[in-house]
């Protein structure tokens, strides 16, 4: 069975635009892009199309390739202390001139969007209520709107990346899985991706989970992204593969709609605590 992220997103996204309108929510979001990088204009373009849907304002700052530091810094400042702005997104990825780990930790953790400040990753630790970063609060609702079983299954996580494989291997734990996380320097992957009830990969290294590669039945969460003569090639085999799976995202069309979705939904929770803490 396919878990299919387009539908779920413009289901959510349905939901939100009528919180959002039933409650005259104002909710602006800021967008800070540096340089030229494509991939980038198009994901924060599909940011900017979402947030048009369900009514909240975007202002977008798109700097130069030259961009100092010391300047995005002011900028990030100046958006933390703006009472207009809920959340700050900072693109990644920055020109080398940039350290994106420092920039965008100073980013006020009430206003950060993609959950990747010290102060949400402390709490996502900690397994308390907080801003998950986007990809994974997207693979865990996917999971529970198809009523997957997550708490005691064997899942295994392949990556261990700060934006996906390593939040979400926490983010599974706190959800009572047994987690398993494989890595580029892991021997034997297959004897460990074959164990996973559920397994998400999240490399962007193309086709590198094969059908020999799972157990029969399995869920399939294809995260990665790569190109390959300019068309979209996940982590997954996906044809051999879903032949085996019980359930399996498609790429593109699974993961990366749930993404933007819990953008929003990101950006509703922290409008509401907002409400509620005065
Ligand atoms: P990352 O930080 O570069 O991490 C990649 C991970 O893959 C690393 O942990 C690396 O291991 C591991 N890896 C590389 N080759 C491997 C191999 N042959 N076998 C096993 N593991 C291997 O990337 P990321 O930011 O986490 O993103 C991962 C992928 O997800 C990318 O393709 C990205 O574009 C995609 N992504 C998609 C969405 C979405 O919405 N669909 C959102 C975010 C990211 P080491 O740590 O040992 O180097």
């Amino acid at each position: 069975m396919i878990l299919d992220g387009k539908t779920l997103k413009q289901k959510i996204l349905d939901e939100n635009k009528k919180i959002i309108n039933d409650n005259n929510y104002k909710i602006k979001l800021a967008i800070i892009l540096v340089g030229n990088n494509e991939a980038s204009k198009i994901y924060i373009r599909n940011k900017e199309l979402a947030c048009n849907y369900v009514g909240i304002e975007v202002d977008k700052y798109l700097l130069d390739e030259e961009t100092k530091e010391e300047y995005l810094i002011e900028l990030i400042n100046k958006l933390n202390s703006d009472n207009k702005i809920t959340g700050i997104i900072l693109q990644s990825p920055v020109p080398s001139q940039i350290d994106f780990n420092k920039c965008s930790g100073l980013i006020n953790a009430k206003k950060d969007v993609d959950g990747f400040t010290k102060e949400n990753i402390y709490n996502l630790y900690l397994g308390v209520d907080t801003i998950l970063p986007c990809t994974v609060k997207g693979i865990i609702k996917l999971l529970e709107e198809y009523k997957i079983k997550i708490s005691g299954e064997n899942v295994v996580i392949v990556g261990r990346g700060n934006i996906v494989g390593h939040p979400l291997s926490l983010a599974m734990l706190n959800k009572d899985a047994t987690v398993t996380i494989a890595h580029s320097k892991t021997n034997n992957l297959k004897d460990i991706t074959k164990k996973a009830d559920i397994l998400i990969s999240a490399t962007g290294i193309p086709h590198l989970i094969k059908e020999d590669m799972i157990k029969e039945n399995a869920t399939i969460i294809d995260v990665g992204v790569a190109k390959i003569d300019g068309k979209i090639v996940g982590d997954v085999d996906f044809l051999n593969v879903s032949k085996k799976a019980k359930y399996i995202t498609p790429n593109p069309g699974g993961v990366g709609p749930m993404t933007v979705a819990m953008i929003i939904d990101n950006l509703i929770f922290m409008y509401e605590r907002g409400i509620k803490n005065g």
